[in-house]
């Protein structure tokens, strides 16, 4: 029997975290926000692709993350500048550029690596033709 694959388009499969090669696999094991701690698989489940593709691969993500922090901070400043009418306390604007750091920090971490993976990766690309995988990754790897 053929196994029914449903197709998600490239931003719908990052948005959901899903392998970049096959789009159906989980690259996380839970939601971004949540009481427990984010886990990434080392593996997809669907097509057996290694997320880790060398040592260190996911520094990469650290200048992501940078970029993400800071249009973060700098957006957070600007609404709380419009909304307290160009209150000029010091205090105030770095405790809103901390905390607007510290609670989108799951969502830097989770979204720094599926962009990498995505976007400025190369040679990792959709291949919409990927079979599920035969055998058991982690038993072999
Ligand atoms: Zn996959």
């Amino acid at each position: 029997m053929e196994e029914v694959k449903y197709e998600l388009s490239e931003f719908k499969a990052a948005w959901q975290a899903k392998c970049p090669r096959c789009r159906v696999g989980h690259v996380y094991k839970g939601p971004a926000y949540g009481l427990k701690v984010q886990k990434m698989n080392s593996h997809c489940e669907y097509c057996g692709l290694r997320y880790e593709r060398e040592p260190g691969y996911f520094y990469g993500a650290m200048y992501v993350t940078y970029a993400f922090a800071i249009a973060e901070m700098v957006t957070a400043c600007m609404a709380t500048y419009i909304l307290t009418g160009n209150d000029s306390s010091f205090i105030l604007y770095a405790t809103v550029a901390i905390l607007s750091v510290v609670l989108m920090s799951p969502f830097n971490y989770r979204y720094s690596r599926i962009i990498l993976m995505y976007w400025l990766t190369p040679g990792l690309r959709y291949d919409p033709n990927v079979k599920k995988k035969e055998v058991d990754v982690k038993a072999s790897a």
